[in-house]
């Protein structure tokens, strides 16, 4: 999605936004870009930095060619800056030290565009001191917030900001789309299940990290099937050194709900549906006599509201103690 005639094609309503406003060089001081991943946030949002400073625009489609156009794609245009969770939050010390940036450096001009990924981790004060920062006079500033987490977007920044939401992406679509490009029916299943990104979809399915996540996710199902005790001691000593930060963590979670929602399509007789196990009848088998359908519902609950705690920061060793106490159940 390098123009806005591209992004229409699959997110038709945020071009039309995006691009009236530009039409109409009112391009708002905040916008909040939510959609699941590899819907197109961060390719809106670097257009829309590069609609902002190029300097040979055609109406409302940036050059890509021209130096402000180069600059923004590589990452070093002095008045666009990324901003990304520093460990599990946006911290209030991140926006103060960008901004004392921004004021020495030789700015090219009085416009600025913030880009903030994962804006659901901004504290409360970073949040403030962001907003505020919006508010000074003179200053051509617009922070473009992404999230693909918009519950947990805190209401002043949600009251200040356009929201652009876009579209969710069909997995079957995508899924024909992964096996037309090589990927196994398997693995496009699995894949399709995780991401909309065809990029991170690949990579994925190649890396080591992530073959090892599967296994792990595997194991960890097993275990509860086996009456197992020793469930802590497998997260204290293969989970949490696997799954690092907080991206990985919430990662392992997909993985979990993934698989517990296949015990649940095979409950109901939609193996077709499986992500996780297709092709593995008797381990599925297993696994299902273990679970009624009721309980999957509320463990898959429990999964998601585990997703949520950890978005709010609270301690992954706990969240995932905690959710394996409510599994046991
Ligand atoms: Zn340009």
């Amino acid at each position: 999605m390098k123009t806005w005639s591209e992004v229409a094609e699959i997110q038709p309503l945020a071009s039309r936004i995006i691009t009236n406003s530009i039409k109409k060089d009112r391009i708002s001081h905040a916008y909040l870009i939510q959609g699941a991943r590899g819907t197109g946030k961060k390719p809106i949002a670097l257009l829309l930095a590069k609609t902002v400073f190029c300097t040979n625009k055609s109406g409302s489609e940036p050059c890509q060619e021209c130096n402000a156009c180069k600059r923004i794609d590589s990452g070093n245009h002095p008045d666009v800056h990324w901003i990304e969770p520093d460990g599990q939050s946006i911290r209030k010390e991140q926006i103060d030290h960008l901004q004392k940036e921004f004021n020495y450096s030789g700015m090219e001009s009085n416009k600025k565009v913030y880009i903030i990924s994962d804006a659901d981790t901004l504290t409360v004060n970073a949040a403030n001191r962001i907003l505020k920062f919006l508010e000074e006079p003179g200053k051509e500033t617009t922070a473009i917030m992404l999230t693909d987490n918009s519950q947990s977007i805190i209401p002043t920044i949600r009251s200040r900001c356009q929201v652009i939401d876009l579209r969710p992406l069909n997995p079957d679509a995508f899924r024909s789309q992964l096996m037309d490009a090589g990927m196994s029916d398997r693995d496009a299943l699995l894949m399709s299940a995780l991401t909309n990104n065809l990029d991170e979809a690949f990579s994925w399915n190649a890396d080591e990290w992530f073959a090892q996540s599967r296994k792990l996710m595997i194991q960890w199902v097993e275990m509860f099937s086996g009456h197992s005790n020793d469930v802590y001691l497998y997260i204290h000593n293969q989970w949490m050194p696997h799954f690092k930060d907080r991206k990985q963590q919430e990662q392992g979670l997909d993985l979990l709900l993934l698989a517990f929602k296949d015990i649940l399509y095979f409950h109901i007789g939609r193996q077709d549906a499986m992500a996780v196990f297709p092709g593995q009848g008797e381990k599925i088998e297993d696994l299902s006599m273990n679970f009624s359908q009721v309980q999957l519902l509320d463990i898959l609950n429990k999964i998601l509201e585990a997703k949520r705690k950890l978005k709010q920061n609270v301690n992954p060793t706990l969240v995932m103690e905690q959710l394996t106490v409510q599994i046991q159940r």
